[in-house]
């Protein structure tokens, strides 16, 4: 089968593997249909991610048809369409039974914090993902949903990471009727908790970014109001310039690694790129929320940011929340807000390519070429 296959950082292909096989009684394969890009993929393409092999498949956004199921799959079919939450998870473990799926103790071998993930180096299992013609997938019966029939595919790969982290990172803003929330980060991600935060109640939402074309779509896409930080000399006194000089009641970083290189170069003058340092977009959450409100991060760092101004984060009496997404808590809701017609997530889809031009669709994405959003792969 033709899969993509990471060569080292900035060098990905597409190359022919062996198909996978049930290794497991619940395993089941399933037929790529749909696999997007992430910005989480930026970060193993960077380079930025611990034990990414040469070799790997990556790719943890996907739909597809069952293709076959292991002997002790009861919940999944041959033909059957379904989604699969980027979170492998067993579903029965201490984590798995407060929803905290991405924390599952089971799937990661490591188990020191985040579960198993498809396509995301050894450090979350090792798993090979889904930018391929087929995938195994483990614990069938537990992450794959099937499609209700209504559903368009386009929709429903949102639904495997993009559209129920950013919808999760509004829900640990603890986000109240009328608060004040601002978005650092106008990728999918950051579109989505925008979106959300409106759906759960937010009475403004600001989102800041960079790069001008993705300000316009998420200024037309979840009406919200923009900063180029590019423009702003402080971000926390121009935050509180735009909140009667209180701040916001709730700041939501959706950058992750990649603002530790972007802020340094805007701060310092320094054409940076990817430096290790501090994590800046954590800084601007911290600095710009008001006292007493909510720091939401689900952006992904590298293991050089974890340095956090703890100082400020105890005067001002924050609460920080964070983690990775646990998808399949949020589906039920999000596809009664997809079935009612309050958002369309495909609409973020920007490009499609196939299978072999993987190498492409990883260069447009990183360097924001050709306007470009959310890639789709197209097996
Ligand atoms: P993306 O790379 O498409 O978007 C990131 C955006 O941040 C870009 O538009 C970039 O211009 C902007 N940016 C860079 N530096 C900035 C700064 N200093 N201030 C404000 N904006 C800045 O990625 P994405 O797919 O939207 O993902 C965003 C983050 O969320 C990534 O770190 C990704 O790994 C993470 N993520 C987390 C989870 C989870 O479960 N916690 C799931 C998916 C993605
Ligand atoms: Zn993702």
């Amino acid at each position: 089968m033709l899969a993509m296959n990471y060569r080292g950082p900035y060098r990905v292909r597409a190359v022919n593997k062996a198909e996978p096989e049930i290794e497991h009684p619940n395993d089941a394969i399933v037929r790529v249909t749909r696999s997007c890009i992430c910005g989480s993929d930026l970060h193993l393409y960077h380079g930025l991610v611990p034990d990414t092999r040469v070799g790997m498949t990556f790719g943890h956004e996907f739909t597809g048809i069952v293709e076959e199921v292991g002997p002790s799959v009861q919940n999944l079919k041959k033909g059957d369409h379904v989604l699969v939450p980027f979170n492998i998870f067993c579903g029965s473990c201490f984590f798995c039974k407060k929803e905290l799926y991405s924390n599952c103790h089971n799937t990661n071998p490591e188990a020191t914090a985040v579960g198993g993930i498809y396509g995301y180096s050894h450090t979350t299992g090792g798993y090979d993902g889904g930018q391929a013609e087929y995938v195994r997938v483990p614990m069938a019966d537990v992450g794959p949903t099937v499609l209700p029939a209504d559903m368009d595919i386009e929709d429903a790969v949102l639904l495997t990471d993009a559209f129920p982290t950013g919808y999760q990172a509004a829900e640990m803003g603890g986000i109240r009727e009328g608060d004040t929330v601002v978005v650092f980060g106008a990728g999918p991600v950051g579109i989505f908790a925008a979106k959300s935060a409106w759906l759960l109640g937010a009475g403004r939402v600001i989102v800041v970014d960079h790069v001008d074309y993705r300000l316009e779509f998420v200024k037309r896409f979840a009406q919200c109001e923009i900063v180029n930080f590019k423009e702003v000399n402080d971000m926390a006194e121009h935050i509180k310039k735009m909140t009667d000089w209180l701040g916001a009641d709730v700041c939501i970083d959706a950058v992750g690694a990649e603002a530790v290189g972007s802020a340094l170069q805007h701060l310092t003058g320094v054409k940076l790129k990817l430096q290790a340092g501090s994590a800046i977009v954590l800084h601007w959450c911290i600095n710009s929320v008001r006292k007493g409100g909510t720091v939401s991060v689900v952006g992904v760092y590298g293991p050089t940011g974890n340095m956090v101004p703890i100082g400020n984060v105890v005067n001002k009496g924050l609460t920080i929340r964070a983690n990775q997404a646990s998808v399949k808590r949020h589906l039920p809701r999000l596809i009664e807000h997809i079935q009612a017609g309050r958002i369309k997530p495909s609409e973020i889809i920007t490009h499609r390519f196939p299978l072999d031009a993987v190498s492409d669709a990883y260069h447009i994405f990183s360097s924001k070429l050709d306007n470009c959003i959310k890639p789709v792969l197209i097996p």
